[in-house]
């Protein structure tokens, strides 16, 4: 229809392959955000959303895959974060040894770290509890922290392998995961984190919902991700770089 083709022209060149995408959004207003979501980004002054947030917060808070492509600086991050806390919101409350419902593999420790602390300060103001668990950081520190329960783990794949392998599984584990996201895919397939990559999504529900976000999308990653993902929408944000 025309007039959504004029938006995402408008707003930034939005461009989307696959089927049924829904509308974009032009204000933070209408993605179904809880209040106190809402008066985080006001006092941040996060005012409206970037255009890979317009589309893609849509698309993924109607539960469909996606795979987000678009330049360094443009806002990825909020881009999965709001509708993974909506996700996480909407599921059956952290009980005694359960592990995460979100999880979010990211390939350096900065970025870990960086992501991490972005979803804490939503986190904290709707009481979910998360988790870093990055390469060089305190191993210790970080399985008791696993172990008291939290709803989302954020971290970088080796690091996120020994926590979950360290005493036989038993300090946390995947099987709640229902909301997967990959970021900055395109840099962890050159570093070589195929194999971990593989593991969390074979060990995390089938019927998560995935999301994969990159700076770039060159063919081989492209092709992998679509045997990965359900009927995935691809939203690309200005020229494509691959
Ligand atoms: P990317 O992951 O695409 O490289 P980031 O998610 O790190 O980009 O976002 C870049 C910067 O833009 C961050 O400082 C972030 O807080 C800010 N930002 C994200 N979304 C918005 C928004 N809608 N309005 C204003 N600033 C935003
Ligand atoms: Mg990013």
């Amino acid at each position: 229809d025309h007039e959504v083709a004029d938006l995402r022209r408008t707003h930034g060149d939005i461009t989307v392959r696959g089927k049924r995408c829904p509308h974009p959004v032009t204000s933070f207003l209408q993605c179904g955000l809880p209040n106190k979501i809402m008066k985080i980004m006001e006092k941040r002054d996060f005012e409206k959303p970037f255009p890979i947030q317009m589309q893609a917060i849509p698309a993924l808070m109607c539960g469909r895959d996606v795979i987000g492509v678009a330049q360094t600086g443009s806002g990825k991050t909020l881009a999965y974060l709001l509708p993974l806390i909506r996700h996480i919101l909407d599921q059956p409350k952290l009980g005694n040894g359960d592990g995460p419902v979100g999880f979010v593999v990211a390939p350096t420790r900065e970025l870990a770290l960086q992501i991490q602390r972005e979803a804490n300060t939503f986190c904290k103001a709707v009481h979910l509890i998360s988790v870093c668990a990055y390469g060089g950081g305190p191993m210790g520190e970080q399985l008791s922290a696993l172990k008291k329960g939290a709803e989302l783990l954020v971290g970088t794949p080796g690091r996120l392998i020994d926590v979950l392998t360290t005493s036989g599984g038993k300090i946390t584990n995947l099987r709640r995961v229902t909301f997967l996201v990959l970021d900055e895919a395109d840099r962890m397939f050159d570093m070589g984190f195929e194999p971990q990559i593989g593991m969390f999504l074979q060990s995390t529900r089938p019927d998560k919902q995935v999301a994969m976000f990159s700076a770039t999308l060159p063919a081989h990653v492209e092709a992998l991700a679509r045997k990965v993902l359900k009927k995935p929408l691809e939203i690309s944000v200005g020229e494509k770089n691959t």
